[in-house]
């Protein structure tokens, strides 16, 4: 009898990105709203930074944006998709606050969760922080630097000075296009992405305040070069050979790693701090629903690229605290692409995996069955047990009681 035929259904996935349909329909009302709203005469005047605590003016096209980022926002807060724990959120609003300094109070962030690498800015202070990207992220030196740059959308008026273009050339669909960042969210996720961005300069210019500021506070300076090395190895193992959505508009990821590490060229000999144990402890608790979410996206060439990346990478750093899950997920990976001799990697994966003490219960139960596949009972009943163990309330446990008894009195 096969294993497939005779294992219990698994437990399903989780379905992260079930709200997109939802969310899609009330941010499109929010952005009628805000397209409805009477359009006044755009500012000649230049564009200069927000000041802190700043609103924009009754009756301004400034107010006129933000009414529709509030509806929005409004809406994320609802949504099912928000994280609301508050240890994670403390967490990463404290970066973020870091970075804004002064502006602190006027940045929310929310946590959703969507497992794709992204980060983004509305212009009323609303910045969305994707599941995905905190996942990819390796220290906080890295997330300052996100932040930082999603922070320079907001501290420069990017979305304002994208509203005020597109009104004076009267294109409807130029003016969706540069409603940034919350749309995103949706514009991404529903296939969307033309209809989310900003231009090219103004993420130069946001990759240039995001940096100055995070270096300015003392992380390192190679956080960046780090991010956007990752995910160009990410972007080239895709067969849809395409940058993430919301990225598509940023410049192309090579060259925005070249920017980058020549920046960071420029402060060699100051290394900064990494915080690489605070973060990996603020995100380590979600790892497991973050891998498992990785990997509900059924695009394996992609997740071993992006799980064998953060492994070797934890590897490199001499941090062991991770091995079990990155080891168990990987070889889950491999294992469901099944392509050439993915089999066996997974195998040996599985078997380096159950060796670290943070490797999740669905290990032990993946290398039981691969015990038994090779006849060693002995083992595989072993694995067996500490599975039941390490998950005592498991649906299967009187399918794998039935199990050990067998094995344990065949011939
Ligand atoms: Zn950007």
């Amino acid at each position: 009898m096969s294993r497939a035929a005779v294992r219990p259904p698994r437990r399903s996935a989780p379905a992260p990105l079930r709200f997109v349909a939802p969310r899609l329909a009330c941010l499109r009302l929010a952005l009628a709203c805000a397209l409805a709203a009477p359009a006044l005469a755009s500012a000649a005047a230049p564009i200069e930074p927000i000041r802190p605590g700043e609103r924009p003016g009754a009756g301004s096209t400034e107010a006129e944006l933000w009414y529709g980022m509030d509806q929005a926002e409004r809406d994320i807060k609802t949504a099912p998709a928000l994280v609301r724990d508050p240890a994670l959120n403390a967490y990463v609003q404290g970066v973020a606050c870091k970075v804004a300094g002064e502006h602190c109070a006027d940045l929310r962030v929310y946590i959703v969760d969507v497992p794709v690498f992204n980060a983004s800015m509305a212009p009323n202070g609303a910045m969305l922080v994707f599941t995905g990207a905190l996942l990819r992220m390796q220290d906080e030196s890295e997330l300052a630097l996100v932040l930082g740059h999603e922070f320079a959308h907001y501290r420069q008026r990017h979305g304002l000075r994208g509203w005020t273009k597109a009104k004076s050339t009267s294109a409807v669909m130029a003016s969706i296009a540069i409603i940034p960042s919350v749309v995103a969210l949706a514009a991404s996720l529903g296939g969307l992405a033309s209809v989310s961005k900003f231009s090219r300069d103004m993420e130069r210019e946001a990759d240039q305040v995001g940096f100055d500021r995070v270096v300015g506070l003392g992380y390192d300076p190679q956080a960046g070069a780090q991010v956007w090395g990752r995910m160009l190895r990410e972007e080239k193992s895709s067969k849809r050979s395409k940058p993430w959505p919301v990225f598509a508009s940023h410049p192309n990821t090579a060259e925005r790693l070249e920017d980058t590490a020549a920046a960071a060229k420029a402060h060699a000999g100051a290394p900064g701090e990494v915080g690489r144990d605070a973060y990996q402890a603020a995100m380590r608790p979600w790892l497991d629903r973050w891998l498992a979410a990785e990997l509900s996206r059924r695009t394996y060439d992609t997740s071993i690229q992006v799980i064998a990346d953060l492994r070797e990478e934890a590897q490199r750093a001499g941090d062991q605290g991770n091995q079990g899950l990155y080891g168990y997920y990987l070889a889950e990976a491999y294992r469901r692409r099944g392509k050439n001799d993915d089999r066996q990697r997974s195998a040996q994966l599985l078997s380096e995996a159950v060796a670290h003490a943070d490797a999740p219960p669905a290990a032990w139960r993946e290398q039981a069955y691969a015990l038994r596949e090779r006849k060693d009972a002995a083992a595989a009943i072993d694995a067996f047990r500490r599975y039941l163990a390490a998950a005592p309330d498991a649906e299967e446990r009187p399918f794998i009681e039935k199990t050990i008894a067998e094995l344990e009195t065949a011939p």
